[in-house]
């Protein structure tokens, strides 16, 4: 059996985090790394490593996370202006190979992206 994912283990309660957000798709949780004032990770509950690796049958999943993304940045106060950001493999930053939505916001945000 794979080893648990990090995410795995927050969803699970093995590791501590700040949940900001929970259904029966996914969870969002506060980035120990915040690249911004605010910086939650939606991740879903079923586990896809990389968003390449979802399919067909996720589809509904997928659009999930995107509402659960827009819901917890409008229960923050930035309904109005946030990013969603997923890093697809090592090479575009993934560090964690459970697939999650980055959610950022309460600063400026240049565009392109680094
Ligand atoms: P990525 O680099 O796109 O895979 O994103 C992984 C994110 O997980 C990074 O922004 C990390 O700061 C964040 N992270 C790593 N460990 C934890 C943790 N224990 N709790 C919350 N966020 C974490």
């Amino acid at each position: 059996m794979r080893e648990k994912t990090l995410f795995s283990r927050i969803i699970e309660g093995e590791i501590p985090a700040d949940i900001l957000y929970e259904d029966e798709y996914c969870i969002a949780i506060r980035d120990i790394n915040p690249q911004a004032p605010f910086h939650a990770l939606v991740v879903p509950r079923k586990v896809i490593p990389r968003l390449v690796d979802g399919s067909e049958e996720d589809a509904m999943l997928l659009g999930r996370l995107l509402l659960a993304a827009a819901a917890v940045a409008r229960s923050h106060g930035h309904g109005e202006a946030f990013r969603v950001a997923v890093n697809n493999g090592a090479g575009a930053g993934q560090t964690v190979f459970h697939l999650h939505v980055h959610v950022l916001a309460g600063r400026a945000l240049g565009w392109p992206p680094g």
